[in-house]
């Protein structure tokens, strides 16, 4: 079987420039692309050929060896290109920036083609009202948009970029050290294969703008600190047709003056009397849905917990709720009446266990004992 001419197969002249073979060849991917001829067998095939031929027709070495001893003298050419995949790795960077044709044509797609733009990061603080409940809060951060001046492209209305002389308009230079044959990213256009000559007064030739952004966010109830919340393609633009990056709303939430959160469970420190803790009481304690009764039974201990189910943080992803923990501590008066004294007193005595005594006897019964000194 006899190969096809790979002049025939991009439909150029022998002579053609390297310009028209890039240009004729982005015409044919996108006209054979698998995506776009799903279960063509023959247009798969042209695919692959096409892209072998460009493999060595873009490359002046190649090409010169090609045109002296036809397909021998590039013998293997095009046998790594397993799928279209291997195909947009080796030469993806022709179609990216310079011309828009192909990006467009992947942009619509699903982005392949070009580069996916960068994410966003935002914080957005909270209260643990607002965490537990649920709320739209509206962020605003600085985002690049395409200059509507240039339509995004980087010159002035009107003027047009010039083909990069460096790299022939390919956007890929052949950097040759003995038999070591890298390509890279052309250094001088940057991959683009054009030098924008006439640079766009609005955006200094970037072809984008910063702009501040005000965007509403939904935050699902029961969110934590260091959570985030992605907001799908409200991230950087793309270029050449890849799609935009993410923003990334990370939550903080402030402390509350009552709960400590502690995962799902919020947890309540819970004073009581000395008498509530002996004798047992019904207490109201207060949750972030209202007050709720609690019964303490006679007999508490100073640190013991009661737990109200349901009554903690909610499941970010609706599950089950957390509990509320409440954990009561004995508080001692700072100060107590006289009547209250004179019954903690008679407590103390019923107890038979030492209290200090009242000061003013205290200071008596020292007076007392250095008068009895003095007389001996
Ligand atoms: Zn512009
Ligand atoms: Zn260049």
């Amino acid at each position: 079987m006899t190969k096809q001419c790979y002049y025939e197969v991009l439909r150029v002249t022998r002579d053609a420039s390297g310009k028209e073979i890039s240009r004729s060849y982005r015409k044919l991917a996108v006209q054979f692309h698998p995506d776009s001829n799903p279960g063509d067998e023959d247009a798969n095939q042209q695919f692959k050929l096409a892209a072998e031929a460009y493999e060595v027709l873009s490359d002046p070495e190649k090409r010169a060896r090609y045109d002296r001893y036809g397909h021998a003298g590039v013998d293997g050419a095009g046998s790594h290109f397993g799928s279209a995949e291997d195909i947009f790795a080796a030469f993806g960077e022709i179609f990216g920036g310079g011309s828009s044709m192909f990006g467009d044509f992947f942009g619509g797609q699903g982005g392949r083609g070009g580069r996916r733009g960068a994410d966003i990061r935002v914080d957005v603080k909270l209260t643990l009202e607002e965490a537990a409940h649920g709320v739209t809060k509206t962020v605003t951060f600085q985002r690049n948009s395409i200059c509507e001046t240039c339509d995004g492209k980087g010159s002035q209305p009107g003027t047009q970029p010039e083909m990069c002389q460096q790299c022939d308009g390919r956007g890929q230079v052949i950097q040759s050290a003995g038999i070591l044959r890298v390509q890279t990213t052309c250094p001088v256009c940057r991959g683009s294969g054009q030098i924008i000559v006439h640079p766009c007064e609005d955006c200094g030739g970037s072809g984008s703008i910063s702009r501040t952004v005000d965007l509403e966010v939904s935050i699902p109830a029961g969110v934590d600190d260091g959570m985030r919340v992605r907001l799908t393609n409200e991230g950087e633009p793309g270029n050449a047709g890849g799609r935009p990056g993410d923003c990334y709303c990370f939550i903080h939430v402030r402390a509350h003056k009552l709960f400590h959160r502690d995962g799902q469970n919020l947890i309540l420190q819970m004073p009581i009397t000395y008498t509530q803790a002996a004798l047992g009481c019904e207490i109201e304690v207060p949750t972030l849905s209202g007050a709720e009764n609690i019964t303490v039974p006679r007999g508490t201990q100073s640190g013991a917990v009661f737990k109200i189910a349901g009554k903690g943080m909610p499941h970010p992803q609706g599950g089950r709720p957390g509990s509320l923990m409440v954990q009561t501590f004995i508080e001692t008066p700072k100060k107590i009446s006289t009547e209250q004294e004179q019954v903690l007193r008679q407590l103390a005595d019923l107890e038979q266990i030492e209290v200090l005594p009242e000061r003013k006897n205290f200071l008596d019964r020292i007076k007392e004992y250095f008068a009895v000194s003095e007389e001996s």
